[in-house]
């Protein structure tokens, strides 16, 4: 009995200090107190309890005297440590340096918490100068854009949208007022791109590119007060059109392997003869190159004669540098045509620049990697989540009006199970990726994070496929048909181009998140390498034992938050949401311990498997999604509309962190282990289930309602108001039915049961007129209203000839209601 009390007590114990995180005293303390137990019921005289407390005396003296634990037991470690650590070139190190983490160490480290999200992260705002730009210079351009003219008939914006760009300084939101730019907040220029986007991908593109990665942002960052002074204020009123070109024909992903160089020399440069670079070069795929007029370009710098002052170095790396597009040598090249914004290939060779036009002077030669790094963490976390949420805020509002507008089967089609099931999840997407967007952008405008944004770019973009694609299938034939009565092709066609720039898809979820994460989040991983890197034992010794008590820790509280449903875990409200902020911190300490023995196992090789690290970057971004989620519900006032949208996807999020634990478990290379990872992530099998039909039926019917959150989740989405408009047509038609829904209803059921006879609508409403169903008024309200919705659900026809010119033969094709 004795046994069994001392068993559980050491169990007990153990579990209490590895869940309190305890120090190495008080775990002497335990260990002395569980041999002085054992010792006593074992009956040991006071020679014996003597001889085994002066044996256990040197290991505890060994483990809480520092200098000499360091030397017995941390240096063998050390040693291995240092053996096994993956050789890192300077390149990936900067790569791993550069960006800052955010809430996503938190969700990484187990114990997130919550109110630093919830209260210390301010709701995201605009300031009334961002808000006017959006009320006025925004909605003037978006009424300028008419996408389908520029799409197919003129592959080009008109020249006055391009001058109102420059003008209203649409080119130069990210650059500061001193230099004549508008210096709006990452969450504002979110916003513009947002709803410019809602309007025309290529007005949307025109603007998103010189705001984000490029020279206005290399400048404001890294440039010399020259060339700020020289560049700046043109690139701020739109004189200068910036392209940044670092992709090529060999080199898209493994941007750092590109074979364009710039080589050290001396030449004749305007009469004097000046140190610079020769620079041949070959690009693709580089956005505004055709009409840009100056170029940011990355290559690789080698100065094999040490004229920049170093002989031993020779080989400097990726260096950016700044060009006028006019430059002797500089070629720019054709036009690609992924749509119609301006795309196209930039080439040089031998092209001499003076030493001076390197972003950033001399002193950044070979720094371009870290800076290329550090802004596209910034503006990844800007651009394409704001194209992504424009897209599901379209797609929401015209796919909620239109399953109401048209009936099949003499129904609405929002109202059959199956059209619900697509419309849920536009629902629910557009509703997380708003959420995103707001948290995303707000995180830029703290620090740069480099995995949040990893995660925004990947999760919004694949959500924007989804939603645009249940958008189109939900209104079948009219988003098929291309025209400018179509609101949703556009934007389906260029899908692809968001998956892929900014870091392809398939690449930032299987090798950039998780990779990137871990170490970066990891409160020990990289630490512990930099001190093994400067060979600093006693660093690593602190690092090394603090590691352990993490892990341990974070063992012990994923059992127990397991095997409790996390009943215990607090929560920082205590509303419908709570149960969700447990199971969530519950996940996350399931990732901190997963993260850690996957990293132990495996160690470098999970660089190489990325299938795992793909799974373990999914809970990761699902713990950041839903915490997107929880702040957006939580900033905007826990609204009734907003509680099933909020579940819909919490549970959903739960139930993918699950599927992912599951998948990555499942296919763990070493079979022990993963008994081990399933035993204590998920000690009581499944736990979460994905969201019910029902609840998903309730967001998809509340997206055909008028609600005040429909207004909330399209507010940054521009959308027409007259009848002649490739919106407006959608928005009038939904709002005159709103208003004559019960009546129009009346009618319809009047038709259905014969009490309203004939072949066409007006014999029809002149017979429910007779028949004394509605009054005349009435009639002529749905007569009108049926010339709306028809000419709503319309699709665009066109002459031969219209076609064949691509619209320089204008377009005589009428469309004819029968009534
Ligand atoms: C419309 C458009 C505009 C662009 N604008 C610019 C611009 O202004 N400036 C600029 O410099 N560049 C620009 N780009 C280039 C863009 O950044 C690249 O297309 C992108 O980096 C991918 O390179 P790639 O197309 O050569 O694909 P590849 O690198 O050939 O990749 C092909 C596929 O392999 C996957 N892949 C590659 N390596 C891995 C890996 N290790 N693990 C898993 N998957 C992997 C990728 O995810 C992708 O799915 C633009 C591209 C497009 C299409």
């Amino acid at each position: 009995m004795t046994a069994l009390y001392i068993t559980v007590g050491a169990i007990v114990g153990a579990w209490v200090l590895a869940y309190y995180e305890a120090g190495s005293r008080l775990w002497t303390i335990f260990f002395a107190a569980l041999l002085g137990a054992i010792l006593t019921a074992s009956g040991a005289g006071t020679l014996v309890m003597g001889i085994a407390f002066a044996i256990f005396a040197v290991p505890a003296l060994i483990m809480n005297v520092k200098s000499i634990r360091a030397k017995v037991v941390t240096a063998p470690v050390f040693k291995g440590f240092k053996a096994v650590l993956p050789p890192m070139t300077s390149t990936e190190r900067e790569a791993l340096e550069a960006g800052d983490t955010w809430w996503d160490a938190e969700m990484f480290r187990g114990k997130p918490e919550w109110t630093k999200l919830l209260d210390d992260h301010k709701a995201a705002e605009y300031t009334a100068e961002e808000q006017s730009f959006m009320d006025n210079e925004v909605n003037e351009l978006c009424a300028m854009l008419d996408d389908w003219k520029i799409s197919f008939e003129d592959k080009d914006l008109p020249e006055e949208v391009w001058n109102f760009m420059r003008e209203k300084r649409f080119f130069s939101m990210l650059i500061s007022k001193e230099w004549g730019g508008l210096g709006f907040s990452a969450y504002a220029q979110s916003a513009v791109v947002t709803k410019l986007a809602t309007r025309s991908l290529a007005g949307a593109v025109t603007v998103m590119v010189p705001n984000s990665l490029g020279p206005g942002e290399l400048l404001m960052h890294y440039g010399t007060d020259e060339q700020k002074k020289h560049w700046l204020p043109g690139l701020a009123d739109g004189t200068h059109i910036p392209c940044f070109a670092l992709t090529g024909p060999e080199a898209g992903s493994d941007a750092g392997a590109i074979p364009d160089v710039g080589i050290v020399c001396e030449q004749e440069f305007e009469g004097k003869k000046t140190l610079g670079l020769k620079l041949t070069f070959s690009k693709r795929y580089i956005t505004l190159a055709p009409v840009a007029t100056c170029v940011g370009l990355a290559f690789k710098l080698y100065d094999p004669e040490g004229l920049l002052g170093d002989e031993n170095k020779s080989d400097y790396g990726i260096t950016c540098a700044l060009l006028p597009a006019d430059h002797p040598g500089v070629e720019i090249g054709n036009r690609h045509f992924p749509a119609a914004f301006m795309n196209g290939t930039v080439r040089g060779e031998d092209v001499f620049i003076p030493v001076d036009w390197i972003i950033g002077g001399v002193e950044k030669a070979g720094g371009g990697w870290r800076m290329l790094v550090e802004c596209l963490s910034a503006g990844r976390g800007i651009s394409l989540p704001a194209l992504s949420a424009a897209s599901s805020k379209v797609a929401y509002r015209m796919t909620g009006a239109y399953s109401r507008l048209r009936r099949q089967f003499k129904t609405p089609i929002g109202m059959f199970e199956g059209v619900q099931e697509a419309n849920g999840r536009i629902a629910g997407y557009t509703y997380k990726l708003e959420a995103m967007r707001a948290l995303t952008a707000s995180a830029v405008d703290v620090c740069s994070p480099s995995v949040v944004t990893a995660i925004a770019k990947y999760h919004m973009t694949e959500m924007m496929r989804t939603v645009t694609t249940d958008a189109v299938d939900v209104h079948g034939g009219r988003a098929v048909q291309q025209g400018p009565r179509n609101y949703l092709a556009t934007g389906y066609q260029g899908i692809p181009i968001a998956i892929t720039v900014e870091g392809a898809n398939i690449l930032t979820r299987n090798l950039m998140i998780f990779g990137q994460g871990a170490i970066r989040c990891h409160p020990y991983v990289f630490p512990e390498m930099e001190a093994a890197r400067d060979d600093n034992l006693s660093e690593f010794d602190n690092l090394f034992w603090g590691h352990i008590g993490y892990s341990a820790n974070r063992a012990v509280r994923a059992l127990t938050y397991g095997l409790t449903g996390a009943a215990f875990v607090s929560s920082p409200t205590n509303g419908p949401m709570a149960k969700y902020y447990k199971q969530l911190t519950r996940m996350s300490c399931a990732l901190a311990f997963t993260s850690d023995v996957t990293m132990g196992v495996l160690g470098g090789e999970l660089k190489r498997m990325e299938n795992l690290s793909a799974r373990l970057a999914d809970v990761l971004s699902e713990l950041y999604m839903a915490s997107a989620v929880l702040k957006y519900y939580y900033d905007n006032g826990e609204t009734a509309e907003d509680l099933p949208h909020a579940e819909w996807n919490l549970q959903l999020s739960l139930f993918n962190i699950q599927t992912a634990f599951e998948e990555f478990i499942d296919n763990f290379p070493n079979p022990v282990v993963a008994r081990i990872l399933k035993t204590l992530v998920l000690p009581l099998g499944r736990s979460y289930k994905q969201p019910s039909d029902k609840l998903r039926n309730k967001i998809a019917a509340m997206m055909m309602e008028p609600t005040a959150l429909r207004d909330r989740l399209t507010k940054e989405a521009y959308f027409g108001t007259s009848e002649d408009d490739v919106t407006g047509r959608m928005e009038c038609a939904y709002n005159s039915l709103l208003a004559i829904e019960p009546v129009y209803n009346k009618f319809l059921k009047a038709v259905g049961k014969g009490k309203a006879t004939g072949l066409t609508i007006t014999e029809q409403l002149a017979s429910a007129v007779a028949n004394g169903i509605i009054t005349q008024i009435e009639a002529d309200g749905i007569a009108a209203f049926d010339k709306q919705r028809f000419d709503a659900l319309a699709t665009d026809e066109f002459t031969k000839e219209y076609i064949a010119t691509s619209g320089k033969v204008a377009n005589e094709a009428k469309i004819e209601q029968i009534s």
